[in-house]
């Protein structure tokens, strides 16, 4: 047993030995209280874009708490809510007007499955079923875990969650197969929404598929009257190369969900876009067809400010091109993994690379998945496999000179844990 009384998120703590604790974060690195650095590989669980502290957003967020901190947002509003709304809505899809502030990932999601149940029930419309990928995850409460993967992460819970239309994953050779069962779900008349992480599946082992065919699956839904969701999460803010992955898609989803780099990663917030028609089928004179939700931190102010400055430094300096030169950063650096037989799946979406590690026990709750996360740890280098799945997704700073140590690291790791096929 460890003294800390703290419970850590996703920890075996009867096997994973005490973490380091961390002091200063700057840029790409983290710096433990006894004054080593480790290069943060994975953006801090995907949410750091920038760079961690990024001085914009670090002095916004001092300003705002000169003046505001939480105040109620029903019955009462506040200029940094009000502005970001506002320029949200200039940046999204077109058609998403309007905005809905959360406070995690996991409540974006929650609120826009309510809000797609809430349109159609206002609507007098029998439609309540939600449609969602093989492999997909979409949080950790019990209604997003409902419309994720079921595995041994969440079987404990599973008597409570609600039935959903399953859509083949739609990789390589599966997206007829994914269409069809789309298809097949929408005549039966009763589908609410099409929910899907756009381009790429990140915690489902960072699965990718093409933007056409999220632009089909969106086509379908819609064919038969179902909503379209975009789980942008993880893929907002520049990951997949755009600012959204569904931009590469052509597609304007009726809800779209952000969150993690919101603030550029710095303070937790979410926001969850509705077009017009959704709003106003929740407009009426009859209060029972209200939106009830509510979260206590609901546009958090200070949170607030954070998301404007992490808009403006998208607005004052080069990001698209920070985001442009990773991309191709990681592409030249994938490409030694091609026809090494220790590797497989060699895959890129936008700034996201990753890479299977051929082992001889793979899956998550392999053993693997720990002992590289400390055999990177021992190199200073922040990288967390999900199962036998390498993955980078560092923030946009990161150097060439950095991300050369990480793909070594990769290479020497395929050396000592895989087994060739
Ligand atoms: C991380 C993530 C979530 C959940 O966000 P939290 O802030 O952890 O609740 C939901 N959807 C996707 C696609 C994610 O990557």
């Amino acid at each position: 047993m460890t003294a800390s009384a703290v419970w850590r998120p996703f920890t075996q703590h009867a096997l994973e030995p005490d973490p380091p604790t961390i002091v200063r974060a700057e840029g790409a690195w983290l710096t433990t209280a006894d004054g080593a650095r480790i290069l943060d590989a994975i953006s801090s669980w995907w949410v750091t874009t920038h760079g961690h502290r990024h001085p914009k957003i670090m002095a916004a967020i001092a300003e705002a708490a000169q003046n505001l901190d939480q105040i109620i947002f029903a019955g009462l509003t506040h200029a940094p809510a009000e502005r970001l709304a506002t320029e949200l809505v200039a940046l999204a899809p077109s058609g998403l007007t309007r905005v809905f502030f959360s406070d995690s990932g996991s409540t974006a999601v929650e609120v826009a499955i309510k809000m797609a149940l809430g349109a159609f029930r206002n609507r007098g419309v029998a439609r309540a079923r939600i449609a969602a990928l093989d492999g997909a995850y979409h949080g950790d409460t019990i209604g997003t875990m409902s419309v994720g993967e079921r595995g041994v992460f969440n079987a404990a819970y599973e008597p409570l969650f609600y039935e959903v239309e399953r859509i083949p994953f739609p990789g390589d050779g599966a997206e007829q197969a994914a269409l069809d069962a789309l298809e097949a779900a929408g005549r039966r008349g009763d589908l609410a929404a099409l929910l899907l992480e756009p381009l790429v599946l990140g915690a489902g082992g960072m699965r990718m598929y093409g933007p056409e065919t999220l632009a089909r699956l969106a086509e379908v839904a819609r064919a038969h009257g179902a909503l379209v969701i975009a789980d942008e999460v993880m893929t907002g803010w520049g990951r997949t190369g755009t600012l959204f992955a569904c931009q590469q898609a052509g597609i304007s989803p009726d809800i779209l969900c952000t969150s993690k780099g919101l603030t550029g990663g710095a303070v937790p917030l979410a926001a969850t876009l509705a077009t017009d028609e959704i709003f106003e089928a929740h407009w009426s004179t009859d209060r029972s067809k209200t939106f009830f939700h509510s979260s206590s931190f609901t546009a958090n102010p200070i949170a607030c400010a954070a998301a404007l400055a992490n808009l403006a430094v998208w607005r004052e300096e080069p990001v698209a091109e920070r985001v442009t030169a990773l991309c191709e950063a990681q592409a030249a650096r994938l490409a030694r993994f091609e026809g090494d037989r220790r590797f497989r799946n060699v895959r890129r979406c936008g700034t996201i690379a990753a890479v299977d590690l051929v082992v001889a026990d793979p899956g998550y709750l392999a053993d693997v998945g720990p002992r590289l996360r400390a055999f990177f740890l021992e190199r200073g280098l922040l990288v967390r496999p999900l199962g036998d799945v390498v993955y980078l997704m560092p923030p946009y700073c990161v150097t060439e000179p950095e991300l050369d140590r990480l793909y070594e690291a990769i290479e020497e790791a395929g050396e000592m844990f895989g087994s060739s096929r």
